[in-house]
């Protein structure tokens, strides 16, 4: 069965207009975006990569509805986001699991908040979980499960909520070589079966080129748009052995150096 087909209309492109997001601290004050502007297509998975600190995770919290624009705009579906939406799945990389409920329950959780009935959310949850290899395991506790497929079940509530706009925030960072490439396997299929909006922020210039479609380099703190470089053949089968899949990852190493991502050796 497949699950979390979306089945509402899918209106779920991505606007941020001008978007400026800064935190008040005691004694400071951080600008964290400035003036981002960024399109993103229903349907359409983009990846983002950028210095460390530039912001990306700022930009999904408020694409989330979970941090307000100090300026400018974000609108999910041509709608202003005021708050956390009804079909948008975020997923971090420490898989916000947790510990104390099974797999299942974890599986529903975003069902529960949004209220969904019972025999619903057993359903959904039921195919999210197969979909992702944890059919067996819906009793399992998260401790009893490896990295990944702690990963595999924060991807499966993503599905049961039957997401049209998926967010992830470095989702496979945490994993070893292997499994990451496995799961990347996994949210490629399984964006070529649901086309649903993806914005994918990862630290790895393979991964973007892999699973976006366009990849969006930001600046240094306060994060804008650096570049926007097109990757059509991004979802071709074996794209991954490609001398333009080399060159892809080529052309974004550069970018990054140019804005001074490696001066530190790191660009999480
Ligand atoms: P990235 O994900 O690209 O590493 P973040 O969006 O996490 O960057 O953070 C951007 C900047 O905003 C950083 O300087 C960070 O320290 C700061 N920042 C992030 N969240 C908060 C917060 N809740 N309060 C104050 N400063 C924050
Ligand atoms: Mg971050």
């Amino acid at each position: 069965p497949r699950a979390g087909r979306a089945v509402a209309a899918t209106v779920a492109r991505v606007d941020a207009r001008s978007l400026s997001v800064s935190y008040e601290g005691v004694d400071r004050r951080t600008d964290a975006l400035d003036g981002l502007t960024l399109d993103i297509a229903d349907g359409e998975p983009v990846s983002v990569i950028g210095p460390s600190g530039c912001g990306k995770s700022t930009l999904l919290l408020a694409v989330a509805g979970l941090v307000a624009p100090t300026a400018g705009t974000v609108l999910v579906g041509g709608e202003p986001v005021t708050g956390p939406r009804l079909h948008t799945a975020l997923i971090l990389q420490d898989f916000g699991l947790l510990p104390w409920k099974t797999v299942a329950h974890n599986a529903a959780l975003g069902l529960e908040i949004r209220h969904v009935p019972a025999a619903e959310r057993t359903r959904r949850v039921g195919e999210a979980l197969e979909r992702v290899g944890l059919a067996e395991f819906a009793s399992a506790y998260p401790g009893e499960l490896s990295g990944g497929m702690r990963q595999r079940l924060a991807v499966a509530r993503a599905l049961a909520l039957e997401a049209d706009l998926m967010l992830m925030d470095e989702p496979l960072s945490a994993l070893d070589a292997l499994t990451r490439e496995d799961l990347q396997g996994l949210l490629l299929d399984i964006w070529r079966q649901r086309r649903h909006t993806a914005v994918l922020v990862t630290h790895s210039i393979e991964e973007a080129v892999f699973l976006g479609s366009r990849v969006v380099v930001l600046t240094p703190r306060p994060g804008r748009v650096a570049a926007v470089v097109d990757n059509p053949e991004m979802g071709e089968r074996g794209f991954r052995d490609t001398p333009e899949f080399y060159e892809r990852c080529a052309e974004l190493r550069r970018l990054l150096d140019a804005e001074g991502a490696f001066a530190t050796g790191v660009t999480s």
